[in-house]
């Protein structure tokens, strides 16, 4: 066994943040224009550039994205909207801010993501809409979850909070993930995200009215934004034509995120090389589920999960990877299992039961992943892992 005093822990995740960063930091700071400015402006251009969006809509973090598009296409009270439960609680918590009802559907257990042939089953005659994860940056099946929404005349959202730079082949095109195949896509720059600026999220989409009217919202319901009447030759009076929230990016954050989309693409490379490596090394495991993409999918891989073998102790694994100095997670959790949904409002809110929800959350582990890992940081995490497996079965 490592001696703990000498070797540090090797973290799951690092974000990657240097100069370039606190330069712009410093930039902004010095211009005196510090909230949604001239650099959200900027952020979001370059954003749905990189995606193949005509509209990216820069707002606070993930879950504000995720409640302001549910709140604009008008879920609300009395609705049913279909997700999963394997998410972080993020997800169904943005349906719960819409005082709408998340309905829990299974999922296939390649990908971690919604099962299509989960979908109809859940549909009520109160079913607005659906609630797609791309979890862990794995693209959900998009074509057959979006030809049942087609059917249903349901809408459709991405939770894409992992997913920047993932790409999908729809129809016979490769496509960012953030080209959204339903209405609006969700992205997340918390720290244990590709890309990060402390917290914040953008929102993509095809659709120019809807991304007009996100910006009114994100904004209080203001018909003007600062910007405009700062720039403008003569003076303005705004309107509030709707009740609205303060879902701002800060132009500080927005500069750093500028910054970190320019490593994007030497972040997804050296993911996948690392990823490759991690997929070779781990066969030596037997009974060891390793993800790897379909042929129609481009994982960012932001996170890299396996599945243990029948019988092994998820915790007893962990630990032991702990002492080794080597950090690893649980699998992604499930909203069902959590005391939060278990209240009156919520606890319907599953159709059936979620067994491979159940068994991912409990048969998964998160390995390492960061872009300053090298080769001998992977080899290091699989000997740990194949002695940790060997102890548990033991
Ligand atoms: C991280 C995450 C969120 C929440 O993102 P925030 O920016 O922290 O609000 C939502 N959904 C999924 C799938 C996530 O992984």
């Amino acid at each position: 066994m490592t001696n703990p005093a000498q070797t540090p822990l090797m973290p799951i995740a690092l974000p990657q943040l240097g100069d370039a960063e606190i330069a712009a930091v410093a930039r902004v700071l010095q211009s005196g224009w510090v909230t949604q400015g001239p650099e959200v402006a900027a952020f979001e251009s370059e954003f749905a550039a990189i995606c193949g969006v005509p509209e990216a809509v820069a707002v606070s973090n993930c879950t504000t994205a995720l409640h302001l598009v549910l709140h604009a296409l008008g879920i609300g009270p009395g609705d049913e909207v279909i997700t999963v439960s394997h998410s972080f609680v993020a997800t169904a918590n943005a349906i719960m801010h819409c005082g709408a009802k998340p309905v829990f559907v299974d999922i296939t257990l390649d990908d971690l993501n919604m099962d299509p042939a989960a979908i109809e089953p859940a549909i009520t005659a109160q079913t607005k809409a659906i609630l797609v994860v791309h979890q862990l940056g794995m693209p959900a099946r998009m074509a057959e979850i979006a030809a049942v929404a087609e059917r249903h005349g349901l809408l459709l959202v991405e939770d894409a909070a992992c997913a920047i730079g993932s790409e999908m082949r729809f129809g016979n095109q490769w496509r960012q993930v953030g080209a959204p195949i339903g209405i609006a896509a969700c992205f997340s720059f918390h720290p244990r995200k590709l890309l990060t600026t402390g917290d914040g999220g953008m929102i993509t989409t095809f659709d120019h009215e809807l991304a007009a009217r996100l910006r009114r919202l994100r904004q209080h319901g203001m018909s003007v934004n600062d910007r405009q009447r700062h720039l403008s030759k003569s003076v303005m009076f705004e309107s509030y034509d709707e009740v609205g929230f303060n879902y701002r990016l800060t132009d500080i954050q927005a500069a750093i995120g500028r910054e970190q989309l320019k490593r994007l693409p030497q972040l997804l490379e050296s993911r996948r090389l690392l990823v490759e490596q991690y997929q070779r090394a781990l066969r030596v495991i037997p009974g060891l589920t390793i993800p790897a993409d379909r042929t129609d999918t481009r994982t960012n891989w932001q996170s890299f999960h396996v599945m243990l073998p029948e019988g092994i102790d998820q915790l007893v694994v962990m630990e032991h990877m702990l002492a080794e100095r080597i950090s690893t997670r649980r699998g992604v959790m499930c909203a069902h299992l959590e005391p939060a949904y278990q209240l009156p409002a919520t606890a319907d809110a599953t159709r059936g039961p979620l067994p491979k929800s159940e068994h991912a959350r409990d048969r998964s582990v998160l390995l390492p992943l960061f872009p300053e890992m090298t080769a001998a940081d992977v080899t290091r995490v699989v000997d740990a892992l194949v002695a940790a497996v060997a102890a548990a079965r033991a």
